[in-house]
This record gives structure tokens, C-alpha cells and sequence, in this order.
């Protein structure tokens, strides 16, 4: 087949959340880029992640809602499940953002896509199928894969990952998730509530990476939901069955095993950079992803990585943060480097549980002194209006007022976390949130109250009380 070649500014590996954010950039501000991607516009956050788990959840919610309607004095009822049209709804909710990232869009826009799968042939030049594209900057955005663990047995077992899970069109009976991270915990809880019955394996404990004290708001939820939670479990084998999946783990040292008719892995993920062919461009990386400076340079100067390709916080969010950063880089020649301590994450579970700055056993682990302010949903009017007051805000500041980290876990956690990332970014002080005019009844008044017990001992005090005695004396 002849030999095409192409010239471009830039080349980007991956049309993710990634790959199109810089892509869209780039191309709108005058640079020529060519976009290759291998397999289906917008990755895995529109295609198998973000958008079809949060439209499961949606239609898990409302299905919990109809359970648990007698609160509200409407009688319960027992939701039926078509599960078949569940999957055409989240298939729809995938269709409508289409658009957004499909190829016609990114063509009329100026972009050159080319559906192959990229591979370096040598520090400069990509090949994707009988094209060679020749840029003066590379950026690899190829994002990543479940992570198959290597258990006993599992390549005789059917199993489902992220890239599956939404193709099912019949409610699994009994399903056992291996793995309690984010997307575990919110697949656990979507499918306990459409009818299934869900076990999930944690070889330590759910949601790892958030305060423990706060997500547990989340794993009562869950059992209440009816999830079975097994914590500090070590899968050692699995097995197929006739029509079962066998599950053998040890817990506190006992060796127990578990039946089901479907297994999700949901233990993390695995950066994709097969038949990149990186050694041809001097590229290093480690099974943890692409290695790279804050600034998101490779080992090769002509090379950029970005978004889930280079490992650590895996978010769409970070994704196209470091394709601003990137933009910045090799568009204006600035030299900005990608933000570090102020990464927002929320999981969607019901309540949701979001998360931005530092936890408090990172503020203690770095010795710094600290202060904790809690408040909770049961004492702000709308969430008990709502029947949703159940979790709260927690919030670390230091001893003069400096917001070191925030963790809200309830109703709309991801939307509350707003105000603070922004105070975190632009290093605004407790008052300033605590001074706020908060609409009333809003479920944000938690950010305010949270804020604003900071000054409780500070202004009702026996001092204070002494100095308006005092004053009051000459009115
Ligand atoms: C179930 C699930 C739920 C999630 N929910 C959320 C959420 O709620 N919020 C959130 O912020 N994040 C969420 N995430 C994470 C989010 O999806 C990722 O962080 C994000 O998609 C990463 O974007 P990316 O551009 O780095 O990679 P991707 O979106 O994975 O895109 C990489 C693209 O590169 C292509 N590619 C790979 N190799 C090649 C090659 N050699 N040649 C050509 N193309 C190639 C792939 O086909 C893919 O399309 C979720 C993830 C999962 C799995």
C-alpha cells in the first residue's frame, strides 16, 4: 500500500477526554493537528466510564427513590426492572454526547483524525496505518485499560470489566465485585438497587483514598442498599462452575469461598501503551505509566503524555487539566506545570462522597497543626426538607484560618466541593466562605455553617460577652 505522509504541528495519540480537550484547543488557536484513534471517539470516560456509570446510577436512584417513597407519604413501591431498556437508556445518554467528540465535529473544527492504531517508528515520526505523520510536538493521551489481576483461574472465567459491564442487557442474579475503589463501590450500588444481589471483595477497605470516618456514610448506605461488603479479603482462586462463578478468598486467615452468576474486576487500572512501540522513541516508562516532569515533558523533548497514560490521579477532570497545561507548553512557550495539591474527586454513589485538598491523616502524617469543623446535613433545613440529612461537611483549616482540605459526603457532595476548590486554588481563608449570603434553604448553608464554626469560640465567648456588656452601657 503506498506510503502517506503528513506534516503536522502537533500529533495526538488518543481521542479521550484528553486527546480531544487539547485537540479542540490547538486547533482553534491556529496550530495544524492530526488525531489518531484506534478505537472509539471520546474514550473510555464517554464510551465505558464516566458517562455510562453516572446513567446507571441516575436510573439505580430513581429506582431507590420508588423502594423508599413511604417517607414522603407515598407508598412504596417495587420498581419493575427492564433491564434491557436500561441498557438503551444509557446507550442513549451515550449517543446524545456523541456528537460532541465524534470525528465529523473535530473535522469541520480543522483536525485531521485518522481511525488506526498509532505506533512510534522512531523519536519523531508516528505510523498509523499506511500514514506517517511527521509532527514537531507528539503528545500520547492513550489513556488506560482495566488491570487484570493475576488470580488463579480467571482466564477460564467469563468476567466483566468497565469495558463490558454497560453491554449486559439482563440483570445479573447474584453479582461479586472484586475490587471496593470508586468504580467498584458505585457499580455495587447500581446494581444492588436495580435487583441484583451484589458482594464486593476489598482486600483492605472501600474507598481507600477518602477519609475513613466520612466513608462510612457511604458503606452504610450500602448495606442498607442490601450490598455485601467483605473487607480485607485476598481472592486466591476463581473457577467456573456450570453456570456459576466460584470466588475462593481468605479473610482473617480462614479460607471461604462464594457463588455467583457474574464477575465484575474493578482493581484498578493499567495505563495503555501496548504497541506504542516507546523504545523506538526513547521513551521511559514504568508499568505505573509514562514517566514525566511537571510540565508533562517525556524523556523525549519532542514527546508530551497526559491524562490516565501517566498514571496517578486518573480522572476526566485531570485529564484536561494537563491539556491546558500542555496547550500552555507548546502553543505560548509558558512553562506551567500541572497542579498538584488541589485535585477534586467525588464518587457518585448515592449519597455522593466528594473530596479536594489534603485528608486529615496527610495533614498529620506531614505534622501540621490543624483544626477539624464538622457540620452536619441533619442540622441545614433543605436537606431535611428533602429527606437527605444524612452525612456532612468536614473540613481541615489550619490554626490561622488556611482551608488545607474538604470532604463532603451527602446530597450532591460533587456540586457543594465547588466553592471550595475554588477558596483552596486561590488561597482564600475560612471567612471568606463563612462570610458568604447563602440563598436560604440551600443545601450549600452546609459550606457556610461548616465555615463559620470556625469563629464559634472565637466570637461566643466570656470576653466577648464583657466587651458588648460594656459597649451596650453607653446606648
Ligand atoms: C467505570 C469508570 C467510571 C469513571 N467515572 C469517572 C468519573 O465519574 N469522573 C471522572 O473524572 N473520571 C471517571 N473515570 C475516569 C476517566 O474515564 C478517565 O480518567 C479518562 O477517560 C481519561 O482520559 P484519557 O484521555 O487519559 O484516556 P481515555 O479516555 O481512556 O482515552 C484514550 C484513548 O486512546 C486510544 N488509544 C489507546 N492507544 C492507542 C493507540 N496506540 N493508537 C490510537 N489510539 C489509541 C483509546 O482507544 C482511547 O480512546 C471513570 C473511569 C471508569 C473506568
Amino acid at each position: 500500500m503506498a506510503q502517506k505522509t503528513i506534516q503536522t504541528d502537533i500529533c495526538i495519540i488518543g481521542a479521550g477526554s484528553g486527546g480531544l480537550t487539547l485537540a479542540a484547543g490547538a486547533v482553534q488557536m491556529g496550530a495544524s493537528v492530526v488525531l489518531i484513534e484506534k478505537n472509539k471517539m471520546g474514550g473510555d470516560c464517554l464510551n465505558y466510564g464516566c458517562v455510562p456509570s453516572k446513567s446507571l446510577l441516575s436510573v439505580a436512584k430513581h429506582a431507590a427513590i420508588m423502594k423508599n417513597a413511604w417517607h414522603f407519604g407515598i407508598e412504596n413501591m417495587d420498581p419493575k426492572v427492564n433491564f434491557s431498556k436500561v441498557h438503551d437508556y444509557v446507550h442513549n445518554v451515550i449517543e446524545t454526547i456523541e456528537p460532541h467528540d465524534s470525528v465529523e465535529r473535530f473535522e469541520k473544527l480543522g483536525v485531521v483524525v485518522l481511525k488506526a492504531q498509532a505506533r512510534f517508528m522512531n523519536t519523531r515520526i508516528i505510523q498509523a496505518d499506511n500514514t506517517h505523520i511527521k509532527a514537531k510536538k507528539i503528545v500520547i493521551a492513550t489513556g488506560s485499560s482495566p488491570f487484570i489481576p493475576p488470580i488463579e483461574g480467571i482466564a477460564t472465567v467469563p468476567y466483566l470489566t468497565n469495558e463490558t459491564i454497560f453491554d449486559l442487557k439482563k440483570l445479573p442474579s447474584h453479582m461479586v465485585i472484586i475490587g471496593g475503589g470508586p468504580i467498584g463501590i458505585e457499580m455495587a450500588q447500581a446494581f444492588q438497587r436495580l435487583g441484583s444481589q451484589v458482594t464486593v471483595l476489598e482486600g483492605m477497605k472501600i474507598l481507600p483514598k477518602d477519609d475513613p470516618q466520612m466513608a462510612e456514610v457511604v458503606y452504610q448506605r450500602l448495606l442498607t442498599d442490601g450490598v455485601k461488603i467483605i473487607e480485607g479479603a485476598k481472592v486466591l482462586k476463581v473457577s467456573n462452575q456450570s453456570k456459576t462463578i466460584k470466588v475462593m478468598y481468605e479473610k482473617d486467615g480462614e479460607t471461604q469461598e462464594i457463588s455467583a452468576t457474574h464477575l465484575l474486576l474493578a482493581v484498578g487500572r493499567r495505563p495503555t501503551l501496548d504497541k506504542l512501540n516507546l523504545d523506538a522513541a526513547q521513551i521511559k516508562f514504568t508499568p505505573k505509566g509514562i514517566v514525566v516532569d511537571d510540565r508533562l515533558r517525556t524523556s523525549n523533548k519532542h514527546v508530551y503524555a497526559m491524562g490516565d497514560a501517566v498514571g496517578g490521579y486518573q480522572f476526566t477532570h485531570i485529564a484536561t487539566h494537563h491539556a491546558e497545561v500542555i496547550l500552555r507548553n507548546i502553543l505560548f512557550k509558558l512553562p506551567t506545570k500541572v497542579r498538584k495539591n488541589t485535585i477534586p474527586w467525588v464518587t457518585y454513589t448515592d449519597p455522593e462522597i466528594a473530596h479536594v485538598g489534603l485528608t486529615e491523616d496527610t495533614v498529620k502524617s506531614m505534622r501540621l497543626k490543624y483544626k477539624v469543623l464538622r457540620w452536619g446535613f441533619k442540622d441545614i433545613d433543605r436537606a431535611q426538607a428533602e429527606h437527605s440529612a444524612e452525612g456532612g461537611i468536614k473540613v481541615i483549616v489550619s490554626p490561622q484560618g488556611r482551608i488545607l482540605g474538604v470532604t463532603v459526603v451527602g446530597v450532591h457532595a460533587g456540586e457543594l466541593i465547588q466553592p471550595w476548590i475554588l477558596a483552596i486554588e486561590q488561597n482564600l481563608k475560612i471567612g471568606a466562605i463563612a462570610k458568604m449570603m447563602i440563598p436560604y434553604p440551600t443545601l450549600g448553608e452546609i459550606n457556610k455553617r461548616g465555615a463559620g464554626s470556625f469563629f464559634t469560640p472565637l466570637l461566643f465567648n466570656e470576653r466577648v460577652k464583657k466587651i458588648v456588656r460594656f459597649l451596650l452601657r453607653w446606648c
